[in-house]
């Protein structure tokens, strides 16, 4: 997520940008950290043309910010693994073969590829998987190139992550928030635990407001180094995050600790929504989350009466199969306790009325109905597909400006799991091409096999890579892309704040490696639509979309750290909310039209399995690493060498096994080798699955993917029908079933330490 920037204008007015002395040689940049996705303000510093040195940022507001990823990025990008050239796959798929071409005959062949896959089966046979948020941007230029050339097949690991919140918010009240930390008074945070290293900027808001004496609540099954700080801890039961707050609301309401006032002018649903929180009596919800009821009872209370209070975005609600329940629980605890669009509370920020989204640039509106209705899995789960989306297009005209809001990247987007069966010839109709751009699909979604399966059958791979992940080694193309050092970025907070940042470009890119400008760019002409894209060089198009600032995007970025807007608070007084009711819609009138229950609600847990008797979580990063990158770097390696899972010391005890020994985690759907490591802040049964992990030094190709098969953690992550949201269509991967079996003939065992249960937080 961008990193929250204080709402608040007289803090970046007082804040003195403090630029330290010049050194001879050393040439400095205000740069946009992107080797995570919450985008630290930090500083490079460059001698003889590269980037030697990246910094904290001078700035006071962002001083803190920096982790050590960020620190060690310049040795990451300057790896002699880095791909310098476009390469081309001259063996069968996945053999390892590759030929050095140029761009022009690389994108030559795309181009006749492309147009020949698109003309015998149409332009939803072509799919492209990005992670915008990982890597900076690619500007919206590739959806716009689809939605000209009639594909609405686009999807991207925001579907499980922060896009899908977005899109799920705006059932509510048609945007989706943003916390203003500087001023709350109570922080919620739901699974979520930020730290020194990993979301620093999030880290670095908490630990102020608490010094300032706000409060925190944490809900997290782990005793988590954030619940070691909070004032409440509540440890769920894991994926019952929707159950507790219907707990919260069944205890806010009944003690009608809730804005009567908001409720009664601004809201719609509010006695539909009590009667189905009436089916979730504290004794109910303790059984569901496994918490004392008075604990639920005093957080709920400490949340509806300590605030104003925000609940920061968390990717945890957004990986279960109550998700879209779990998201709009979120947004009725915020509504109905007022506060929505106040200072303290969580705000609605809009478009920055000076700066062209990306939404635009998107240009959804040429894509024809036609082509918008064969979007894959908008038939079955179509909370953030074009058909889920557009009943909001006139809410959002007449509040925000634009019928289409792209929030976070999140809305109009196919769902991966349907988008991969189509590929593996498993769908409604083929998809034979499939493009993706800084994004290691093979294990950013679930269902790893599925993915293999669906990479193999296509015609078409093209990859726009800085290394050789699993995922690049089944392409035709690499076309080498360049990094946050090459490029100059305006990251418009893909749409989500009105506040933006800019990032300068300290040093030329390696190689041939290309910017995802670009690339589009090069795609628009190999498929003879250069119109698509008509400026010259990506400085040239970010002139275009800062020109109502009235100055270029050199000057802008000389200008200012974040440009913004003033602030207003309870602009929903003048405009209403943008929902089909202007109001906040606690019962849901577009999920209702959509045939879903309109009021939030709590699957239980599938059936038990005796086979599989723990649960399994994954999704968590190590310190050193984000999602499946930066293994190569061997600072980060030192750290984590191996992908560990995490147990509890009985749980471990009752299994035989001990600290040190690698086992298997395995489920219905395949299994991966981990080295275990026992921790006391773990519950019982419970097991924390290494999230995105392969090993760049080992085997490449089919069969091997550089330990991809060994250790990659989508290969245990359903998408059978009972780990789905039911709205949306994304993976339950907070409470998978699973067993933990030692690796007995396994060679890479080479030692066994004595079980040495750990103190330390789990995180
Ligand atoms: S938290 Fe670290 S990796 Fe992420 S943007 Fe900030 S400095 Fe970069």
């Amino acid at each position: 997520m961008p990193a929250p920037v204080p709402f608040d204008p007289q803090d970046i007015a007082n804040a003195k940008y403090e630029e330290r002395p010049v050194r001879e040689g050393v040439t400095t940049k205000r740069t946009i950290c992107a080797s995570c996705d919450i985008a630290c303000s930090v500083v490079t510093e460059s001698m003889k043309g590269r980037v030697v040195k990246v910094r904290s940022s001078d700035n006071p507001i962002f001083r803190d910010n920096i982790c050590m990823k960020g620190i060690v990025a310049p040795k990451g990008f300057a790896h002699p693994s880095r791909i310098l050239h476009p390469l081309k796959r001259v063996g069968e798929r996945g053999s390892g073969k590759w030929e050095q071409v140029t761009w022009e005959e690389a994108m030559t062949d795309i181009g006749t590829r492309l147009k020949k896959i698109i003309a015998e089966h149409g332009p939803e046979a072509w799919a492209v998987s990005t992670s915008q948020w990982n890597t900076g941007t690619d500007h919206g230029l590739g959806r716009r190139i689809m939605n000209h050339v009639g594909s609405p097949n686009w999807i991207s690991g925001v579907a499980l992550c922060a896009g899908n919140t977005a899109a799920v918010s705006k059932f509510t009240y048609g945007w989706f928030p943003m916390g203003d930390f500087n001023n709350t008074k109570c922080i919620v945070l739901m699974g979520h635990n930020p730290r020194r290293h990993s979301w620093t900027p999030m880290y670095t808001y908490i630990r102020a407001a608490q010094a300032r004496g706000a409060k925190l609540i944490v809900m997290d099954p782990r005793r988590s180094s954030s619940a070691e700080r909070a004032d409440i801890w509540l440890p769920l039961k894991v994926g019952s995050d929707a159950a507790m707050m219907f707990g919260w609301l069944k205890v806010i309401i009944d003690e009608e600790l809730y804005d009567k006032d908001f409720v009664a002018n601004w809201t719609i649903g509010f006695e539909d929504l009590k009667k189905r929180v009436d089916e979730f009596p504290l004794e109910r919800v303790a059984k569901l989350t496994g918490c004392e009821p008075e604990m639920i009872a005093k957080a709920a209370r400490m949340y509806a009466t300590e605030g104003p209070s925000v609940i920061p975005w968390t990717p945890i609600t957004d990986m279960q199969r109550n998700s879209t329940s779990g998201i709009r629980l979120q947004g009725i605890l915020r509504s109905i306790c007022g506060y929505i669009d106040v200072p303290g509370g969580e705000t609605l920020q809009g478009f920055n009325p000076d700066i062209i989204p990306e939404s635009d640039i998107e240009m959804h509106h040429v894509l024809s109905d036609e082509q918008k209705a064969k979007q894959l899995g908008s038939k079955n789960h179509p909370a953030f597909t074009y058909r889920g989306q557009a009943a909001f297009s006139e809410p959002m005209k007449r509040v925000y400006g634009r019928e289409y809001s792209n929030i976070a990247t999140g809305s109009y987007m196919a769902t991966p799991s349907e988008t991969f069966r189509a590929m593996a010839g498993e769908g409604e109709y083929p998809v034979k091409a499939f493009f993706f751009l800084g994004n290691n699909p093979l294990m950013s979604y679930a269902n790893m096999p599925l993915i293999l399966k669906a990479m193999m059958n296509q015609d078409l791979i093209v990859a726009h890579e800085q290394f050789m992940t699993p995922s690049a080694q089944l392409a035709d193309y690499i076309m080498p892309a360049d990094s946050w050092l090459e490029r100059p970025l305006i990251h418009d907070m893909f749409a989500w704040l009105s506040t933006v940042r800019f990032s300068e470009k300290s040093m030329e890119p390696p190689g041939e490696c290309k910017s995802t400008f670009e690339f589009w760019k090069h795609i628009a002409g190999a498929l003879d639509r250069p119109e698509l894209v008509p400026w010259d060089t990506l400085e040239d198009f970010y002139d275009y979309r800062v020109a109502a600032t009235g100055m270029s995007f050199a000057e802008l970025v000389k200008s200012t750290d974040v440009h913004f807007k003033m602030p207003e608070f309870r602009q929903y007084e003048k405009r209403g909310f943008a929902t089909p009711s202007g109001k906040v819609e606690l019962k849901s009138s577009v999920l209702e039209s959509l045939g879903f229950d309109p009021l939030p609600y709590f699957r239980e847990d599938p059936p038990e399995d005796k086979d599989y008797p723990l649960k399994m979580f994954t999704g968590v990063r190590e310190d050193g690493f984000f999602q499946t990158a930066h293994r190569h770097i061997p600072e980060m390696r030192k750290r984590h060498p191996e992908p560990e899972a995490f147990l509890s010391p009985g749980t471990a005890g009752r299994l035989g096994l001990a600290e040190g020994d690698w086992v298997y985690v395995e489920n219905k759907l395949g299994r991966i080798k981990a080295k275990l490591a026992i921790k006391d802040a773990m519950p019982d049964e419970l097991v924390r699955v290494p999230h995105g992990w392969w090993k760049p030094e080992m085997q490449q190709g089919a069969g091997q993917l550089s330990g991809a098969h060994d250790y990659a953690d989508a290969q245990l992550c359903r998408d059978d029908d009972d780990y789905l949201d039911l709205e949306q269509g994304i993976p339950h991967i907070k409470g998978i079933p699973c067993r933990v079996v030692p690796v007995t003939a396994d060679a890479q065992v080479t030692t066994s330490s004595k079980a040495r249960p750990v103190m330390e937080p789990a995180e």
